[in-house]
């Protein structure tokens, strides 16, 4: 299967105020998994971009798909693509080594989940802009008016942005992200960073509460259980990190794979590194076959 067709949780709205949710994406050729290998020092946000704008084929109407609108896509999006990408690429299956976070127990424990059972929260109410009216509470001085908010749902571009934050202040992070995403406090557009700045922190909290509950995603938390001590637990599942890890540690592989295919056919290592996956592995078990015969009959 060298492409995947499906349609996004979210979607991107373009610059008519068009909703684009179908799309299509071709599986990684060894060009796109070297490039993961080898960009371990970059910010990963950037580098999902740019993955995405490689295999993105088509956007609803939008073909070819440019980085920009890779970047413009929600951060549940971004993330629902990662794990088709990863199903084309190493099936649904997830197993992971852990251990077990209980402290009188401590025991190895192996996870396992299908990528098909991970629910994908699909908000009905989809819009390019937002609108929440603040409780009084969270607003007490101002009127009606004064107490609506309009926002947008966080980005790809967000990610990029905030990304050297995160790591340094959280909290900074945030606040930079409210400032970007919020398009008008009480009627007053663009609301400006003083007028984000004054919100007060229940104000902030109903924001970033109505702003969760809005976003497309996929679920990051696995209930796992353990077979020693018969307890349960939760634990993170990031898409992202985890599929490209699997593809770094699978690098060492690419390249002998694409010797053994240049040995046995002759194929130049652009052929090969054009290829997908799945392509490269069906030849390969081809030849595996063949010099098994081969040894069989001699
Ligand atoms: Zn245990």
């Amino acid at each position: 299967m060298d492409t995947l067709a499906g349609i996004l949780p979210g979607g991107y709205w373009d610059g008519e105020g068009r909703l684009h949710r179908s799309f299509e994406l071709a599986a990684l050729t060894g060009r796109d998994e070297e490039l993961l290998a080898q960009a371990s020092d970059r910010p990963p946000a950037a580098l999902v971009t740019e993955l995405l704008a490689r295999v993105l084929k088509s956007l609803g109407s939008i073909c070819p798909v440019p980085e920009q609108v890779a970047r413009q896509l929600l951060v549940g999006d971004r993330q629902f693509l990662l794990l088709r990408l990863r199903q084309a690429t190493f099936g649904d299956s997830v197993r992971a080594g852990l251990v077990c976070p209980w402290a009188d127990c401590g025991r190895p424990v192996t996870v396992e989940f299908s990528l098909t059972d991970l629910p994908v929260s699909e908000p009905g109410d989809k819009g390019p802009v937002y609108r929440l009216t603040l409780s009084a509470a969270a607003a007490p001085d101002s009127g009606d008016v004064g107490r609506t908010v309009s926002f947008r749902l966080p980005t790809g571009a967000d990610q990029e942005e905030l990304s050297p934050w995160l790591a340094v202040n959280e909290a900074r992070a945030l606040t930079l992200l409210l400032e970007r995403c919020i398009r008008e406090v009480g009627g007053s557009a663009p609301p400006g960073r003083e007028l984000v700045g004054a919100l007060s922190p229940l104000a902030r909290a109903e924001i970033e509460e109505r702003m969760q509950q809005l976003a497309p995603g996929i679920e990051e938390m696995i209930e796992a259980g353990c077979a020693e001590c018969g307890r349960s637990f939760l634990v993170p599942f990031d898409v992202q990190r985890f599929f490209f890890g699997e593809l770094r540690a699978d690098s060492g592989l690419l390249y002998r794979e694409v010797h053994y295919l240049a040995y046995h056919y002759h194929w130049g290592e652009q052929e090969i590194m054009a290829m997908t996956r799945g392509r490269r592995r069906t030849y390969l078990e081809v030849l595996a076959d063949e010099i098994e015969r081969l040894n069989d009959g001699a």
